[in-house]
């Protein structure tokens, strides 16, 4: 029995669609108009909604998309997005047939895969993309005779179509290039042994978000745009060294439900571990750790933004509420931006991920499912 999808809690993350097309034109604008974007949305979108990015994705010229799993494209198919898609990760070969009926690339690497394949994709053509391992030890085909070989088997099966071949940087986002160097090398050794043996597929690409952007002319004839759609810098230390300013399209916020003044020694939360030294107003915020906002905030000194101030989080975050310190009195429902912008402060994705320890990537994709996402064009959150 289908309830409502109406959303009843005061916590929720607005997506600018708007800076999500942003960042997908000034990509563009780098490369020529026979390179195409594919707009990678995997794991919902790094956290955005896949669909909804999706559709601001094409609506600014990507016209290609990349996901993880078989699952996540036919979420995008049932969402009714009809560009071609490719799987990112290993399908099983059982399962290519569901790839082929629904018109999705699946990513390829294994000869012995091609042949289980083949047993299945009777009907619909399947089209792949070749992986080739240059240095990121993760998938792919790794020397000139596995390759060659498994050229030959592509060839000798009709239902099999190689579309694409790729392949992955491990060190794109970082200033050094000399391993980019050499993983780009090989990358184009293999290229150019695919083509002497008459087997030059459509389409050709190994630049993500960090190369798209830093390499535009080692980037063949698609990139791999991801964690920079959303406005993300790929890593910190190439933010300043990145040819457009990024502009965030996730922000994250709540209301206070309980504003109180407390007497000094008063502890808050579980453990105690916090208690107040003065008179202190303490505001509790609906969102916890079940929400994906991890306990790690508090531990290291986690600030958010409530009537255009920083406060700090006090005390242990809970599963689905915590504590603020406010600098006086704020009425219940005041906004608390945790995310985001309130007056002339701005928490941004980057300074999360920079107070925990890790990368952009991981914040966004971390806010689960229970927080509802909302679209809109422009930042229409209002404090
Ligand atoms: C996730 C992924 C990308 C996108 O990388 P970003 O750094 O987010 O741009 C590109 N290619 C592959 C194979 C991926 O798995």
């Amino acid at each position: 029995m289908a309830f409502s999808s109406e959303s009843y809690r005061d916590t929720w993350v607005e997506i600018n669609t708007e800076n999500i097309k942003y960042n997908i034109r000034e990509v563009r604008k780098l490369h020529a108009e026979d390179v195409a974007v594919m707009a990678v949305v995997k794991a919902d979108g790094y956290g955005h909604g896949a669909a909804a990015t999706a559709v601001a994705a094409a609506e600014a010229g990507a016209s290609y998309f990349g996901v993880a799993l078989l699952e996540e494209a036919l979420e995008l198919r049932e969402a009714g997005i009809d560009l071609p898609i490719l799987v990112l990760g290993r399908t099983r070969p059982q399962d290519a047939p569901v790839a082929a009926r629904h018109d999705i690339r699946l990513t390829v690497f294994q000869e012995e895969w091609l042949k289980e394949a083949s047993r299945y994709t009777a009907g619909d053509p399947l089209l792949i993309h070749m992986k080739v391992d240059t240095g990121m030890g993760r998938l792919g085909l790794i020397n000139d005779e596995e390759i060659i070989s498994f050229l030959n088997a592509v060839t000798r099966i009709p239902s099999i179509e190689m579309e694409g071949m790729y392949t992955h940087f491990a060190t794109a986002d970082e200033l050094e290039t000399t391993y980019f160097e050499q993983q780009y090398a090989r990358f184009s050794r293999v290229v150019a042994l695919v083509q002497q043996m008459g087997n030059a597929p459509q389409l050709i690409h190994c630049g993500n978000s960090a190369a798209a952007m830093r390499f535009p002319e080692r980037c063949f004839n698609m990139v791999r745009f991801g964690i920079s759609m959303y406005g993300l810098t790929p890593a910190a230390d190439i933010t300043g060294h990145l040819p457009f300013t990024l502009k965030e399209a996730f922000t994250l916020h709540s209301r206070l439900t309980q504003v109180k003044e407390v007497p000094p020694g008063t502890s808050i939360s579980y453990g105690a571990t916090y208690t107040s030294t003065g008179n202190e107003w303490i505001g509790t915020v609906p969102i916890g750790y079940a929400d994906g906002w991890l306990r790690a905030h508090a531990d290291n000194q986690g600030e958010v933004l409530a009537g255009g101030y920083r406060v700090p989080i006090v005390g242990r975050i809970c599963m689905d509420q915590m504590m603020v310190r406010l600098p006086h009195e704020f009425p219940v429902d005041t906004a608390v931006t945790l995310i985001g912008s309130q007056k002339e402060e701005t928490i941004s994705v980057t300074e999360v991920a920079s107070r925990l320890g890790t990368i952009t990537y991981e914040v966004p994709c971390t806010i689960s499912k229970r927080v509802p996402r909302v679209y809109t064009p422009e930042n229409r959150f209002e404090p």
